[in-house]
Order: structure tokens, then sequence, then C-alpha cells
């Protein structure tokens, strides 16, 4: 898609009014690269910042020698479009396809990319392209694999939607499949057979009468589950099933490792057969290192666990504690009527800004 918008990007216009010119900029996943030109073109005007491009992902750093480094990222990537753009504004909400998820975090991260020449500590902004999509396909994903200098850091936030609240690592996820086995017959002479789909019953009554586990790390409460989210099962209406298969999933606070929320489903599934499908690992908080708590301090100190998965995991991953800390509300994400407190996203840019400055 070529862009609707030629004018440059102007960094100097409020976090709202930037907001409002990148929502009006559409962007859905696989066509950033109008958007992505942009904001690479309007970072090169700034001759403190070093800017990098890799696809449609746009990196740009300041070098002053800091002893710490610190990334803000956000993706530039919408859901597809519903009726909702142009933005406009009622009141204090800015309404529009992307406002909360998450271009007014984006339009804060690029005010302070342009403005912020002497920050106290060094910064890495990184904007990146397909995240709403497979997990493949996540820019973020492809500066980690290719380019995995550039996101080099102590400590990473990203501004995605979080109702300018500090969201502490994320939950990991994983799924399996808990099959069941019987023997075939015609419902006629069932006991000739042996019912698959009633043999679920014990495996179901596991997960019903499971107790799940709450546990606090770096002071946030993590709450996990396991549940039943699939079911499947039957031949025909006059045929007894001989198998049925369950898919679970199962949300896990980030102090288990891949190994242990694997081994603790195997245990509460004791004597199943059951196959891992899918596996995320979650994000520790971090927030014990000195520059997540300067960061906590600054941000007024209110901190809450993730309980989605995000990206922040793809920096876990690299090694660097990262946050969720956006002014986007996330119940309103990927929803027709999308929008964002403009009081939020100058809120979000004042105190990333103090802890920038102070
Ligand atoms: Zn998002």
């Amino acid at each position: 898609m070529s862009s609707p918008n030629p004018t440059p990007l102007d960094l100097t216009l409020d976090g709202g009014a930037l907001t409002a010119r990148l929502v009006d900029f559409p962007s859905v996943s696989g066509d950033e690269q109008a958007l992505a030109d942009a904001v690479e073109v309007a970072l090169r005007g700034h001759p403190h910042l070093t800017v990098d491009r890799y696809g449609n992902n746009v990196v740009a750093r300041t070098d002053l020698g800091r002893a710490e480094r610190v990334v803000l990222a956000g993706h530039l990537d919408t859901v597809p479009i519903a009726d909702n753009l142009p933005s406009y504004v009622e009141g204090d909400l800015l309404y529009g396809c992307g406002t909360s998820d998450m271009k007014s975090g984006v339009a804060v991260a690029l005010r302070l990319a342009a403005t912020l020449t002497e920050p106290n500590r060094d910064l890495t902004y990184v904007f990146y392209d397909c995240e709403e999509v497979e997990a493949h396909r996540n820019g973020l994903g492809h500066l980690a694999r290719d380019r995995p200098a550039w996101l080099a850091a102590d400590f990473a936030v990203l501004m995605e939607p979080s109702e300018a609240t500090v969201e502490g690592g994320c939950q990991g996820t994983l799924r399996a499949q808990v099959r069941l086995t019987g023997v075939r017959a015609h419902s006629a002479r069932s006991w000739l057979g042996d019912n698959a789909i009633h043999r679920a019953a014990e495996a179901l009554t596991r997960l019903a009468t499971y107790e799940p586990r709450r546990v606090e790390i770096d002071g946030l409460e993590y709450r996990e589950g396991l549940n039943a989210v699939r079911i499947d099962g039957g031949v025909a209406g006059n045929v007894i099933p001989d198998e049925c298969v369950i898919t679970v999933n199962f949300r896990f606070a980030p102090d288990r490792s891949e190994a242990d929320a694997e081994k603790h489903v195997r245990e509460v599934f004791d004597g199943f057969e059951l196959t891992v499908t899918d596996f995320a690992p979650g994000a520790l908080p971090g927030l014990s290192q000195p520059a997540a708590k300067a960061f906590l301090a600054a941000t007024g100190g209110r901190a809450r666990a993730k309980f989605g998965w995000t990206d922040v995991a793809r920096f876990s991953a690299l090694g660097i504690p990262a946050v969720n800390y956006g002014p986007g509300d996330p119940n309103f994400a990927h929803k027709r009527d999308e929008h964002c407190s403009l009081a939020a996203i100058a809120e979000t840019e004042d105190r990333l800004r103090a802890w920038l400055t102070s």
C-alpha cells in the first residue's frame, strides 16, 4: 500500500496529535512499509541517533557511553481496520484502529527519541512489524535471530497497552493433547466396544478439580490455569468411538521453565497418553534489577503481573528483563471502538522522560 500521508512525520507534535497521525497512516500487518519508511526518515533527521533498518524494522540508538542501556520498543502494525479510520477525538479519548494497540506507545517512543538528546541511560528504540500475526513473521523475532546485537540492553520496556501501569514479565503457555483410545463397534452392540469418549470423563474430572497455583515473583502475583480448550471425538451417530482427544492449555507463571511446565502437566495426566503440541516460555518480570527499580519508582510504583503472552518473552529469551508499559487500554485493543486516553499518552511520556532524565 502506498502512503496516503506523504508528508513527513512531525515528531514535535504532542503525543496525542502524533498518535493521530500514526493512526491515520494505515499499517495492517504485512503493510507496514510506508509507515516504517516514514519512521526511518523522521528518526534520521536527528543527529544524536544512529538509525538502522532491517526489513520493515527500524532501530535507533544513542551512543553516549552511559552505564546502562534501555530498549523502548513498539510494533508498527495493527489488526485489520474495522471501519474505524480516520481517527477522531471525543473529549479525552482518541478513537481509531491502533490508537490503543499500540500507536500511542509508538508515538511516545518517537517523541522521546526525537527530544531526549542527553538521556541518563543509553537508549535503543525498536519499531517492528508483524506483531499481530503468526509468530514466525514477527519483526522483533527476526531482529533477535538475525541482528541480536541491535537489541543488546540491560532492560526493555515494551510499550504495549497497559493503561499506563507497569505489567511485569508474562506467563508462559503450553498446549497439549490428551488422547483417549477405545474399541470401535456398532452402537447397537456396544458391549463389543470400549467408548473412548466415556474414558475422557476421568481426564476432565482431573481438570475440573485442578487447583491452580498462585505465586508471587518480584512482588507480583501470577495466577496459573490449566483448562480444556477443545475436545474432539465421535465417528458417526451409530458408532462407539475409539478415539477422543482433549486439547488442554496450561498458562504458567514465569518461574517455571519449559521442562517444569511439561513435567507438571504430565503429572496431572499421569496414566494418560499426552503430547505437547505448542509451547511459548514466560518472562520473569525482572523488577529487582537496578534499571527496573528506578523505572518502577519513576512510573508511580504501580505494577501488576501480565497474564497474556507478549513479546517481552523475546527479550527475556535474550537475557533482557522486560516489562509492558504503555498508554493504551488493553480492553479496547482490536475492537471497533478502539480508543486511547490523551491524558494517559501525556502521562506515559512524562513519566518515562522523568526516569530517563532525572
Ligand atoms: Zn500490540
